[in-house]
């Protein structure tokens, strides 16, 4: 299913909802009727999917560096232990 982007002609709102072809989506900010809802045709999904994917590999790359920074965390424990038991 597209993600299609909509424009509420009540309150200016924009977002993003996934429907089928036929089917048209309600404002969620001021639930104005569908009818009051106009598709963007000029829709950007594939730069969203893009800015997606990079998110998640910028997620991908923060968690890398938190296990990086837990590894550390561990070895210095393990050091002070070895020291204060020694
Ligand atoms: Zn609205």
């Amino acid at each position: 299913m597209p993600i299609y982007d909509f424009q509420c002609k009540r309150c200016g709102h924009q977002f993003e909802k996934l429907v089928r072809v036929d089917q048209s989506a309600e404002c969620p900010a001021c639930q104005a009727a569908s009818c009051e809802v106009v598709r963007l045709f000029s829709s950007p999904a594939i730069s969203t999917q893009k800015s997606r994917s990079v998110s998640l590999a910028e997620a991908k790359g923060r968690s890398k560096a938190i296990k990086k920074e837990k590894d550390h965390a561990q070895a210095e424990y393990e050091r002070n232990y070895i020291r204060d038991h020694s």
